[in-house]
């Protein structure tokens, strides 16, 4: 049976981790839509272009292919900044839907997470999760998280990043970062993993019955 979860949600908020976790559940394949757009950014810099040069990376989005990711890379904390300039341009984000929409299009349904996805990719998936967490626990969770990969995590500078991507992606005009009106919210601020993997694993139960 197709079942297409979508989980959108501010940076490190832990969408992440729940949508991995959530795949692997319910074992329906997992798109990090973040991804996209951190390697879209990712090919400008790698030529030396600017990050404002709409037609280049709208050539770039256009020729990403999923299997040659190099996620260490691209999960590096100046690549999400990056990301966040290139995803505001509507030129980028139209150039990515059809990839992302087969995706979800799979028989057997999808995991996908990101900022739109409830919105604009899936608008009308089995079940829509908007996860949130304070931008405090946000900071902490992200500077734990390079720390555990050997990268440099200073906490303050963490959160200034942290609140610079919250206001970007909430305040551009395409496709700003907002709950679908049909989302479900889930604040993870008090909650550890397995807590928060409950927690959205009722919710998909419920959209299910
Ligand atoms: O989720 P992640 O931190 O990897 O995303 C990096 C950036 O890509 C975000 O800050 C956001 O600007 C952009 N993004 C987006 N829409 C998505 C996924 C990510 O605009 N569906």
């Amino acid at each position: 049976m197709s079942i297409v979860i979508a989980i959108d949600g501010p940076a490190a908020s832990g969408k992440g981790t729940l949508a991995r976790r959530l795949a692997a559940h319910y074992g329906r394949p997992h798109l990090d839509t973040g991804l996209l757009y951190r390697a879209t950014a990712c090919a400008l810099l790698d030529e030396g272009l600017p990050l404002d040069d709409v037609e280049a990376a709208v050539a770039a989005a256009r020729s990403l292919s999923l299997v040659d990711f190099d996620e260490k890379r691209l999960r590096a904390r100046d690549m999400g900044e990056a990301a966040s300039v290139v995803a505001a341009m509507p030129a980028v984000r139209a150039a990515l839907i059809d990839m992302q929409r087969s995706f979800a299009a799979r028989p057997e349904g999808a995991v996908l997470d990101g900022r739109d996805i409830g919105t604009v990719i899936c608008p009308d998936a089995t079940v829509k999760i908007f996860v949130t967490a304070s931008p405090e626990t946000r900071a902490t969770r992200r500077a734990l998280e390079l720390a555990g990969r050997g990268e440099e995590a200073d906490y303050a500078a963490i959160l200034e990043d942290v609140k610079k991507r919250d206001a970007r992606d909430s305040g551009r005009s395409a496709a700003p970062l907002k709950p679908a009106a049909d989302a479900v919210t889930l604040d993870t601020t008090e909650l550890d993993i397995e807590e928060a993997f409950t927690a959205a694993r009722g919710i998909v139960e419920k959209a299910r019955r």
